[in-house]
């Protein structure tokens, strides 16, 4: 049985970092029906931060990523409710686990695979420098690796203090990387690693092989700066008499000057983007895309943590650094709000008429067909509410003409989903016409001059002015009409009469345009743009 763990040491918050780790390593499990464990490692008893423990259960939880083992909250979804461990092989937490690691360390002592080293703080910085002023690489000298038992015990029994150290063999440490591929270090260039240190607690090397041991892990995913410390690791548990992990390290994560992701460069606790309002959906899409993809494009870039169970393979992780894009969270923060509000509509539109045809005739824009117009109408409506509470009701206040509101809220759907922010703007000119200068009417490429625009806006309000039923559908029919009679293209007649309605460079197109403004602005709006001309 196939076995992760995500082992972060808990420093206050969970980095985008871990976060990814975390992902990983429950997607591996998920993907080949295995278990996925969390374990956390505070051994080092200096940076202890209270509440960081619970903050990166609670945070872990919100995100959705669960784990079969581990600590967490016994009502997970009560922030107060006390925190349990669940699983045959804790503790999980590694502060709770010192008398087995004392238990290991021990062994390898009397195997010969670790040593006391009773050399103090100065002898070491001594020894660094001179190792470094003749240019060598910082290493331990070795100085008591043969040390006489009984000088051992004297020291023992004369209070010294003492850490142990592991004796890295010589010779060549290999190791497979699943992302990597074949890794080696010569067994010379490492140094005798600190196992234990002299307030009794293990560090990190130790008791993440012990612990990765005896808690069955078969995959060890973790970031490349974890690299180098691999063959420390492989060495113990050659020296344990056990049988390694496989390995899988991650790409590093970029700032995008290609330095290394910090703090100072913009938030990486996950907590910052969750406070800012970024959707659960959009920070695992895009943190599961830090350094992967499936391969097929970018059509298939929206992932839910469902669909990515299935697509998610360890072999398609990337060897390079993977830039953090802000911008890119944004895409997919603005494409996760669309797909949750199609979602939504989809499911209201099956409760007014469960035979409600929807079609995508362009991606992620659906047209929903009722039988009856009485359920198109209440539809719509509720439509348009959403919209109107996404952008927090202000917009009533605003505008007494609230149908021709509601309106003109389903024109600009898109950007309301993207940034609900400045809608106002977007809208006004529904409500307050533009000034504008005549050439806005013209359209060099599309061959509308004056004149052409002209032609185009008498004859448009000539058949506007005929029509009678005004909806979306009339509209175009009726304009369609317009351009066969003139025989002119799509954009010569409907152009001017864009530009005329809207007063804007940019705007919804024009049948949606004449439909919130009603019949009789329309064809105020039209005359204006002729007089001008
Ligand atoms: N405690 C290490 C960390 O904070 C775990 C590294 C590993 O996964 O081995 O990232």
């Amino acid at each position: 049985m196939i076995k992760t763990r995500f082992a972060p040491s808990p420093t206050g918050y969970l980095h985008v970092g871990g976060l990814r780790t975390a992902l990983y390593c429950y997607l591996f499990a998920k993907k080949n029906n295995g278990k996925f464990a969390l374990r956390i490692e505070d051994t080092d008893q200096e940076r202890f931060v209270p509440g960081a423990l619970e903050n990166l259960i609670d945070t872990l939880h919100w995100i959705g990523i669960t784990y079969d083992e581990g600590p967490g909250r016994k009502d997970p979804n009560n922030k107060d409710s006390e925190i349990i461990e669940e699983g045959d092989v804790g503790p999980y937490i590694q502060s709770k686990r010192t008398e087995i690691y004392k238990e290991q360390v021990q062994k390898l002592m009397d195997d010969g695979h670790a040593y006391r080293c009773f050399c103090t703080r100065e002898r070491l910085e001594e020894m660094r420098e001179r190792q470094t002023a003749q240019k060598l690489a910082p290493m331990y000298d070795r100085k008591c690796l043969d040390l006489p038992q009984s000088e051992i015990e004297e020291k023992i029994k004369a209070g010294e203090k003492f850490v142990i150290r592991q004796k890295i063999p010589y010779g060549t440490i290999k190791f497979k990387d699943l992302i990597r591929g074949n890794v080696q270090f010569d067994g010379k260039t490492i140094d005798d690693q600190v196992l234990m240190k002299s307030d009794g607690f293990p560090t990190y090397h130790l008791a993440n092989v012990v612990d990765d041991h005896f808690m069955e892990i078969t995959h060890v995913i973790r970031g490349e700066e974890w690299l180098p410390s691999t063959p420390k690791h492989i060495a113990l548990y050659q020296a344990f008499g056990w049988q390694h992990p496989e390995f899988a390290h991650l790409p590093l994560l970029l700032n995008a000057d290609r330095s290394k992701l910090s703090k100072r460069q913009g938030d990486v606790a996950v907590e910052d983007y969750i406070k800012k309002g970024y959707l659960r959906e959009a920070i695992i899409n895009f943190v599961a895309f830090l350094g992967w993809n499936p391969g097929s494009g970018e059509e298939a870039e929206i992932f839910s943590l469902e669909e990515l169970e299935k697509a998610f393979s360890i072999e398609k992780v990337h060897k390079s650094g993977a830039i953090f894009n802000l911008e890119k969270l944004d895409w997919f923060n603005w494409r996760w709000k669309k797909r949750l509000f199609n979602a939504e509509l989809e499911k209201e539109a099956k409760e007014i008429d469960p035979n409600v045809v929807i079609t995508e005739p362009r991606k992620d824009q659906f047209i929903y067909t009722f039988s009856d117009p009485k359920n198109e109408e209440k539809f719509q409506k509720n439509r348009c509410e959403k919209l109107l509470k996404i952008c927090n009701n202000s917009l009533t206040k605003e505008y007494i003409d609230s149908e021709k509101l509601m309106k003109a809220l389903l024109t600009v759907e898109e950007k309301i989903l993207r940034d609900p922010k400045d809608i106002k703007e977007q809208i006004n000119f529904y409500f307050t016409p533009q000034e504008y200068n005549k050439e806005l009417l013209t359209h060099v490429k599309m061959g509308v001059d004056l004149n052409q625009a002209t032609i185009s806006l008498k004859s448009g309000k000539e058949d506007l002015e005929k029509l009678s039923d005004w909806n979306l559908k009339t509209l175009q029919e009726t304009l369609m009409q317009t351009v066969t009679r003139l025989g002119v293209k799509n954009g010569q007649l409907l152009w001017p009469l864009r530009a005329a309605l809207s007063g804007l460079e940019f705007s919804p197109g024009v049948f949606e345009l004449a439909w919130v403004l009603g019949k009789d602005e329309t064809l105020k709006r039209i005359e204006t743009a002729v007089n001008k001309i």
